[in-house]
């Protein structure tokens, strides 16, 4: 009897949450490893659950206590926001004002009362047994159970050898149960890096009101814009621009109704400054990241346009509270990934692109029945390690025993399978790309959308190395790709105009100027605003590209897709 109950109560605390994440959240995916650990730990408890005797008793129960409390409100989390508990969860409760916890509390009334009750009864219930239970366990099989919580922990431990963080990680991702504490311990330090961010950003005065916008042609202040940042993104592994792999066969399917631009650079390898730079209507120099005028969120805003912001980046992470900030100046902020592991490491957790398409969808459907202009700004996880997170196992399409030619001097034995992931992940994107420009195409309003990616990366084509740094700049960081996508209702009463910005698509650009470009494509302007800096003005000048390791030169053309 014991046994049962003891393997009970390891279910409903290390299990069920899982379960009930899995059955939630369609995109989320275990891997065997993660598989084995949840066993190990599973077996661990209840190794010590199997100890006989009273005193083990209470030192168990002790252990047991808040790790049930903390089961119950991951229940909570999960009924809730469809995520165990984060950092990003605790901070939208513990930042929400009395009315809006009231509304909350009201939206989610029948949801959070069911949970409660169930998760309440079912863990005392489990309690309660745990300590009536007639029949005595033992130290045997206490002992054989702890035997097999540690072999199966040997993966686990053995990456913890290798990198602690690495396996710390990996353990966050599916023992819920520490959750609790590790997220209420950085919410102070959270705290204070967010109140100085929010201090900037209300210093910044009123930075609306020095724009002097101006509609200058209102026949192109079309009425559903949206702009998707990816993430760590670079052109050279497209397929569209020449990489030697298909990853991008929907987008070449598409590619006549598509402008792409095949020169454009970012200046820095970093998220908050490429991202700041690309949205401040001030230029920023390659490494910084405070944007002191009106944003293009500010610029759409003067300019009658609803402004959303759906962003599968988490809410709370490393220091990226400059792009939350900037995020929610929006009219609407919708952050659809809560899911940041409680370590705070967000590039290690899964959250796939595609949950930003139902709140997408859901906009595109409100502009078609209310006639209102909607700016839609979405931010990816994009290609951003851990690569093979960023797309579902049934998806991959590259495998281990696909090989592709390396670069002279690529010795890195991980370099093949790292190439197979970051691959995959892009022919992720395309199918993303493919289904927004596709709701984008078929939209009965003029409608215009971009896609770039904030850096690019560099997955062993000119270094033995993967990743992203300023310090390092390489051109697969630089190089990204830049795309531009339209209703057939816009193709229509622009064509001549679209014929114009396609003779463009080679223009040298770097995506610091991307505010002028973007307000000029939509027949606006402001004070500041400088046509040559517009990559869609006929009066466009290319500039000496400046990124944080100097000047950028392009190799000669063509470039894309030799390795
Ligand atoms: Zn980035």
């Amino acid at each position: 009897m014991d046994i049962v109950i003891t393997a009970i109560l390891a279910f409903f605390i290390h299990l069920a949450p899982i379960a009930l994440k899995l059955k939630l959240d369609s995109l989320y995916h275990l891997n065997s490893s993660s598989l084995i650990t949840l066993a190990a730990i599973v077996l661990l408890q209840m190794a010590l659950l199997a100890l006989p005797g009273k005193t083990w008793r209470m030192l168990a129960t002790a252990i047991l206590l808040p790790l049930i409390l903390s089961t119950i409100l991951n229940f909570l989390s999960l009924a809730i926001f469809a995520s165990p508990i984060s950092l990003s969860g605790v901070v939208s409760i513990l930042q929400s004002n009395p009315a809006e916890a009231l509304e909350f509390t009201e939206t989610y009334k029948s949801r959070i009362l069911l949970t409660l009750a169930l998760s309440l009864t079912l863990s005392l219930s489990l309690l309660y047994f745990y300590w009536k239970s007639r029949v005595q366990t033992s130290y045997r099989l206490s002992a054989a159970l702890l035997a097999g919580g540690l072999i199966l922990s040997i993966p686990l431990l053995a990456k913890a050898m290798e990198s602690p963080k690495l396996a710390a990680w990996d353990l966050h991702e599916v023992v819920y149960a520490d959750r609790l504490l590790t997220s209420l311990l950085r919410y102070r330090g959270q705290m204070i890096a967010w109140n100085q961010e929010r201090a900037r950003w209300q210093n910044r005065g009123d930075v609306a009101t020095g724009l002097e916008l101006k509609r200058v042609d209102a026949a192109k202040l079309a009425p559903l814009v949206i702009v998707i940042i990816g993430e760590s993104t670079t052109r050279n592994h497209f397929g569209l621009y020449g990489y030697p792999r298909n990853t991008t066969p929907k987008l070449e399917q598409m590619r006549d109704d598509l402008i792409v631009f095949d020169d454009v650079i970012t200046p820095t390898a970093h998220t908050i400054p490429a991202v700041m730079g690309a949205l401040c209507s001030e230029k920023l120099k390659a490494g910084e990241i405070n944007c002191n005028a009106a944003t293009m969120i500010d610029i759409a805003r003067g300019a009658g346009y609803k402004v959303s912001w759906i962003s599968n980046q988490t809410q709370i992470g490393f220091d990226d509270s400059s792009i939350v900030h900037l995020g929610k100046s929006a009219d609407k902020a919708i952050f659809v990934n809560q899911d940041v592991s409680s370590a705070g490491e967000a590039d290690r957790n899964v959250s796939l692109d595609a949950k930003v398409l139902a709140p997408l969808k859901s906009i595109i459907a409100n502009v078609e029945k209310s006639g209102e202009k909607n700016m839609v700004f979405i931010h990816l996880m994009g290609a951003h390690f851990t690569y093979e997170k960023r797309y579902p196992d049934a998806q991959a399409i590259f495998g281990s025993s696909d090989r592709i030619e390396l670069a002279e001097g690529i010795k890195d034995p991980e370099a093949q399978s790292m190439i197979n992931h970051y691959d995959n992940a892009i022919a992720y994107q395309d199918e993303l790309l493919a289904e927004i420009f596709g709701a984008v195409k078929e939209s009965s309003k003029e409608a215009v959308s971009l896609y770039f990616s904030d850096h690019g990366e560099e997955v062993f084509a000119s270094k033995n190395f993967h990743g992203h740094s300023d310090d390092n700049l390489t051109p697969a960081m630089s190089e990204v790709p830049f795309i531009l996508s339209f209703s057939d209702s816009y193709r229509k009463a622009h064509g001549k105009d679209l014929e114009i910005l396609k003779s463009y698509s080679d223009r040298p650009f770097i995506t610091s100027q991307l505010t002028p470009s973007l307000s000029n494509l939509l027949g606006l302007r402001y004070k500041s605003l400088d046509e040559t800096k517009s990559l869609f003005s006929a009066a466009f000048e290319p500039e000496l590209r400046k990124t944080a390791k100097g000047t950028y030169e392009p190799k000669a053309k063509p470039q894309l897709g030799q390795r």
